[in-house]
């Protein structure tokens, strides 16, 4: 059986050892953090197309229920205005949505469920070097062990040491120029639905909010910042200076935020987020990428997770039908454009989120058609992205494309 030495076990990771392993690779995972990571991160979408890649090898299940059900996406400028409703996607067959879901909570889900089919995962190796030959490929980590396998797969996330590896002269991540600060609050804004992901580009800065069904709202804002902030710089941001500036920038608008805000016990953290501009080599004769090491793309996709599990079950798919590299060279082919499609979606859309006074009125003016388009099922359609649908068993052949948009 052959072996793979699998790079990061966040999202990415555990999905393409399944995948894997249903394709008969012997498979295990390394990763970087010395224990299993407990609640880091905040919260994301994991869209239809994930939920449909998941269901591909049987683990749809083991996160359904975990998330809130978020069937749509509203749009209102700080005015109050409404701009226009999106789905996110059409329901798959059984009624499944995309959903909105702690990252730590998919993470936990998806490792767990990695262990329970008998995959290792031994925390604590931080990969620094790769050196591949005729017989194989052996890793080496920061402790100065080493692991040895057939094939190895760097899902090792957006600072990637294996996408260093591959293209020793970059490309490095790209701040996208917002600072993030996000929380929990035991309050229901009046008039918001459970499921409905509010988006609102407020006067100074924007912002997005959810209702879950137990009465909570998770909720984020995102004030422009042109410049990348020094390393530790957000880390020295008290709560009670969060709390301040985040009043003057949302206190003019007509949105809950600043009530959310004060409903959300401390203390506030900020995070910074980036994407990845197209990156020239994604593998070589036995080591590729996927996932955010291979193509992150800004969350204001919402795509970041879903893409990473596609690309997981795909390569699973491409290993199990041809031989490294023709395997790695398909999986390219099938992936690369639909990701970097995806990214300049992201880019994109995140640069509407913080217009000048002139670019806002465009936008309030411009959106609202847009929006209609994206919902419809004409050019401007978003459903290329979300209806996305993988048959495990279609076979993978060097030439024609298994998966296509349902
Ligand atoms: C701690 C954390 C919190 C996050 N929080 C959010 C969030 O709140 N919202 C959001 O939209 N996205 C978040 N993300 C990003 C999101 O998970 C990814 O965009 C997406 O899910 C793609 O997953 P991935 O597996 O490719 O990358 P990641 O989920 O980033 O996973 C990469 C994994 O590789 C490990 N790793 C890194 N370098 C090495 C190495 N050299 N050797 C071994 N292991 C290594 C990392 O520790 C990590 O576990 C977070 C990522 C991380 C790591």
């Amino acid at each position: 059986m052959p072996t793979a030495l699998i790079i990061g076990a966040g999202i990415a990771g555990p999905v393409a050892a399944m995948a894997l392993q249903r394709a008969g690779i012997d498979v295990v995972v390394y990763e970087a953090y010395p224990a299993p990571a407990a609640d880091i991160g905040s919260w994301l979408g994991l869209q239809t197309n994930g939920l449909d890649a998941l269901r591909a090898i049987d683990v749809d299940r083991t996160v359904s229920g975990m998330g809130i059900p978020t069937p749509s996406i509203a749009f209102r400028t700080g005015t109050g205005k409404v701009l226009g409703e999106i789905p996110t996607g059409r329901p798959l067959p059984g009624g499944a949505t995309g959903q909105s879901m702690k990252r730590s909570d998919l993470h936990r889900t998806l490792r767990d469920e990695a262990f329970r089919r008998g995959i290792e995962i031994r925390h604590g190796r931080r990969l620094v070097g790769i050196t591949s030959g005729v017989d194989g490929v052996v890793a080496t980590f920061a402790d100065g062990s080493t692991a040895a396998g057939d094939l190895l797969v760097g899902c090792d996330g957006i600072r990637s040491r294996v996408r260093e590896l591959l293209n020793p002269s970059g490309p490095r991540a790209r701040y996208v120029p917002a600072l993030n600060v996000g929380g929990y609050a035991d309050l229901v804004p009046p008039g918001d639905r459970p499921g409905v992901l509010t988006m609102t580009f407020g006067r100074r800065a924007f912002s997005g909010h959810i209702v879950t069904p137990a009465e909570q709202t998770w909720w984020f804002a995102s004030p422009s910042r042109r410049d990348e902030p020094a390393d530790g710089e957000l880390g020295r941001i008290s709560d009670a200076e969060w709390r301040y500036s985040l009043r003057r920038l949302y206190g003019v608008d007509q949105s809950p935020i600043v009530d959310l805000i004060d409903a959300t016990p401390g203390p506030l953290t900020g995070w910074t987020t980036y994407d990845l501009p197209a990156v020239p080599v994604w593998h070589d004769d036995r080591t590729v990428l996927i996932g955010d090491a291979a193509h992150a793309t800004s969350p204001s996709s919402g795509q970041g997770a879903s893409m990473a599990i596609e690309d997981a079950v795909i390569l699973g798919q491409c290993l199990r039908d041809l031989p490294v590299p023709r395997a790695f060279a398909r999986f390219e082919a099938l992936r690369r454009p639909r990701v970097e499609r995806v990214v300049a979606e992201g880019r994109k859309s995140s640069r509407l989120r913080s217009v000048g006074p002139v670019g806002r009125l465009a936008r309030n003016l411009v959106l609202p058609l847009v929006l209609k388009h994206a919902a419809g099922t004409g050019a401007e359609s978003l459903a290329w992205m979300h209806q996305h649908h993988i048959d495990w068993d279609a076979p993978v052949t060097a030439g024609a494309p298994t998966n296509q948009p349902s």
